[in-house]
């Protein structure tokens, strides 16, 4: 027997009840089609049968998490890996839908730190033997003795926690100017969330933990190792898409969210622009995954001032992707290079064609830089070829032999690449998610839905998440997802 043949003539949750009639399917739009939006499409169609109609803003499918090509080449928006903490339950899903594609790959990463080049993620034997002897003695004896000297705080920010767990060595040669450059503000001026979600590992024995679990004997099968598609992290996407869309559920590209028109506290309906123009329909439920603020900007003046005024305050860090294809085959053997330092403003550099094992085409390689930037700063509005030639000058200032000539340019902007866990976030986020929770018909979730900084993995965790809360006779149980609202805030990210 499937859940609609059970299906009540009432779906209620406990703050409302959602009226809708035997003969008619509830209908879902789950909006924004990224890891979050498609796993739950995905799970709403196969594990409780409803309608789903899957709106997506651009022309592709996942979001940050996509693919594209550029001269036959496989990029990706910077370095994306699936990481082997992820889920079993999805680790399962993702290797039935992708099979063989689905490669195991040593992480071959390094990170430039006072001029040397370190492996990362970081090994016992190269920090013992790479970084300059007096350094690592002061990087260590600082961390050692960090707790010891940290200043008893009432106030604790990003910087407060990272000084007290790692010390000030550390923190000034790597963990603060690499803060700087991805969210463009002081570490005094950062939430204590992003040192305990963002930095795996903030304190010594954190750090320890990590460091020491590379060595033989004490790793896993999968340490230092991640999964990548053959065809690109998007690939994961693509098949949760084709998933979804032979399951039944409409996925439709090029449908931008514009407006959602309130009733009191549900949504009437919603109106997205198509190549064809404005389209409005009216579904019963609404899951979305858009960045929360655009959730708001699209209810209008309906929204009270007070929740308007936290979308406006709260901020998305932007990031502009550079794409340099070179004629050469290969330019390093490294998937990713790593640069904290701030006086290169590429956070990351990575060279998609390491990530699968693709060497085709031959003669050219693709390398994506990472600039965290917002719109309307220095670099936000240069044009391919500029930002081109900047990239090939922090190449080699890095002192990274580049030889090859460049072929052509590309560039992509993402506008919400982080959540910026500034002081005030955490109370103009509770604003405007109180708001949306009274919403009948409306759950947000996602990355950018509750303003988390988490990866592909944690994202598809709330998607099955949201999906166990349905029960088969339609009842969304609230109480279960606040649990595991709580549970999602112990995600930490993986790099
Ligand atoms: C540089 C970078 C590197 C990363 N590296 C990794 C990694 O190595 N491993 C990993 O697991 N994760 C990584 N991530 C994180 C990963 O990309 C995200 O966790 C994932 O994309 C989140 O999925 P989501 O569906 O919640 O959000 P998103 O991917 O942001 O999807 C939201 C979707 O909503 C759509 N949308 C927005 N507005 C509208 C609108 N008005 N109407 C319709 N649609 C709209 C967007 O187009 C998008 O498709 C990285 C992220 C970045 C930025």
């Amino acid at each position: 027997m499937t859940m609609l043949d059970q299906m009540p003539d009432k779906i209620s949750n406990p703050e409302t009840t959602l009226e809708v009639s035997a003969e008619t399917k509830p209908t879902f739009a789950v909006l924004g089609g990224g890891p979050a939006g498609l796993g739950a499409a995905w799970k709403l169609r196969t594990e409780a049968n409803f309608e789903v109609t899957l709106h997506e803003g651009a022309g592709l499918l996942g979001g940050n998490a996509a693919s594209f090509d550029i001269e036959g080449i496989r990029v990706d928006y910077g370095s994306h890996r699936l990481h082997p903490v992820t889920d079993p339950a999805i680790m399962q899903d993702i290797q039935g839908l992708l099979g063989d594609d689905l490669l195991l790959r040593p992480r071959h990463g390094r990170i430039r730190l006072k001029k040397s080049w370190i492996h990362f993620p970081l090994k016992p034997v190269d920090l013992a033997t790479r970084l300059p002897i007096p350094f690592a003695g002061a990087l260590f004896f600082d961390a050692a003795t960090a707790k010891l000297r940290a200043k008893p705080t009432d106030d604790p920010t990003f910087e407060t926690v990272l000084l007290g767990g790692l010390g000030r060595t550390m923190c000034e040669s790597f963990y603060f100017p690499y803060v700087r450059k991805l969210w463009g503000r002081e570490p005094k001026d950062l939430s204590t969330t992003l040192a305990y979600r963002r930095v795996s590992g903030s304190s010594l024995p954190k750090l320890m933990k990590k460091i020491f679990g590379q060595l033989p004997g004490l790793k896993s099968p999968t340490t230092g190792k991640f999964y990548y598609p053959r065809g690109g992290f998007g690939q994961i996407c693509e098949a949760l898409g084709d998933a979804a869309g032979k399951a039944g559920a409409d996925i439709q590209l090029n449908n931008r969210v514009e407006q959602i028109e309130l009733d009191g506290n549900r949504v009437k309906s919603i109106t997205v622009r198509t190549s064809e123009g404005l389209s409005t329909s009216s579904p019963d439920l609404i899951w979305s995954t858009l960045p929360i603020t655009t959730l708001i900007r699209a209810a209008g003046d309906k929204a009270p001032a007070e929740v308007q005024n936290a979308a406006k305050a709260i901020k998305y860090r932007g990031m502009i992707l550079v794409y340099l294809v070179l004629d050469t085959d290969q330019f390093s053997e490294y998937d990713a290079h790593y640069f904290p330092e701030s006086s290169i403003p590429m956070s990351r550099m990575s060279e998609p064609k390491n990530y699968s094992t693709a060497r085709e085409p031959s003669g050219k390689t693709v390398l994506c830089a990472e600039l965290p930037a917002d719109s309307g700063d220095e670099h936000w509005g240069l044009s391919d070829d500029d930002l081109g030639e900047k990239m090939r000058d922090w190449i080699k200032a890095a002192g990274l032999d580049l030889t090859a000539k460049t072929l052509s340019t590309h560039t992509r902007r993402l506008p919400f690449a982080y959540p910026v866990y500034d002081r005030d976030y955490a109370g103009n986020f509770e604003i405007m998610d109180k708001w949306v929770e009274g919403l009948e018909n409306v759950l947000t979730f996602g990355r950018q839905g509750l303003f988390a900084h988490d990866n592909t993995h944690h994202a598809l965790a709330m998607a099955y998440g949201a999906v166990s809360c349905l029960s088969e006779d339609g009842v969304f149980d609230r109480a279960h997802w606040a649990e595991l609202r709580e549970e999602f805030e112990t995600h930490v990210v993986e790099d």
